[in-house]
């Protein structure tokens, strides 16, 4: 346990060094990078450890898993962010347990989303998810709904439509990792507008994040980096 917790505090302030260097290098404003740890199949005991060492946002992809930790971690004031994918039977937990959503890619689900946020809550942060390589049987939506899509949802009064979210196949070097997260933030700004600003990008993981800061990311999703190799 002990172990446990100084490898995790050591891989965070390492994961954190590494952002702070691609924002200098990039000419990005020093903070203006948000670290969501991503713990999905990895113990409660390193979440605990993580939040220790100060970090507060956590991202999960299993509906399950997530709830149970939760559950187990409630007093410790963690933010939790869904990143799975999104099953429609499921989106009552989801609107009701999570603070962001980033796997958005159906009406159908947006529209359930909103209607099943709770009343007394801020509304669901949310964002769009685009499958640029239009790789098929991956969740997201092709570069040319997203417009369309957002329009749709701008009426659901439990959803706020914060930016875009992509997870592009794995590549090699900083050029042509920096490619998918440019065509990205081109989009963002051509669909941006003063009062939808979708100012949050969320791309970049463990072994991209430097090339995603250098594209305009605004939250970077950081799993095996900070936590170690997932179990299962
Ligand atoms: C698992 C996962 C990550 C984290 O990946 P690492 O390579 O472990 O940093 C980020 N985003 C999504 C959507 C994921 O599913």
């Amino acid at each position: 346990m002990r172990a446990e917790r100084t490898d995790v505090a050591t891989r965070l302030e390492a994961v954190r060094a590494r952002i702070r260097a691609a924002e200098e290098r990039f000419g990005r404003v020093p903070g203006s990078v948000t670290l969501l740890a991503v713990s999905k199949k990895q113990d409660t005991g390193k979440i605990r450890a993580a939040i220790a060492s100060g970090q507060k946002a956590f991202g999960e992809s299993y509906l399950q898993e997530a709830v149970e930790k939760m559950d187990a971690l409630e007093t410790l004031g963690a933010r939790w962010h869904f990143i799975g994918r999104i099953q429609g039977n499921k989106t009552r937990q989801i609107a009701e347990r999570f603070d962001w959503v980033h796997s958005l890619c159906s009406l159908k689900h947006a529209r359930r989303l909103s209607e099943q946020r709770p009343a007394g809550r801020p509304p669901l942060a949310v964002c769009v998810q685009v499958n640029l390589d239009a790789e098929p049987g991956k969740a997201g939506l092709a570069l040319g709904e997203v417009s369309d899509f957002i329009a749709a949802c701008a009426g659901l009064p439990g959803l706020s439509l914060v930016g875009l979210m992509t997870l592009p196949a794995p590549a090699e070097g900083l050029e042509a990792q920096r490619r998918p997260f440019r065509e990205l933030r081109r989009m963002r700004d051509l669909l941006a507008t003063p009062e939808r600003p979708l100012e949050v990008l969320s791309i970049g993981m463990s072994a991209d994040l430097e090339a995603a800061i250098a594209e305009g990311a605004t939250l970077v999703r950081v799993g095996t980096a900070i936590f170690g190799p997932r179990e299962g």
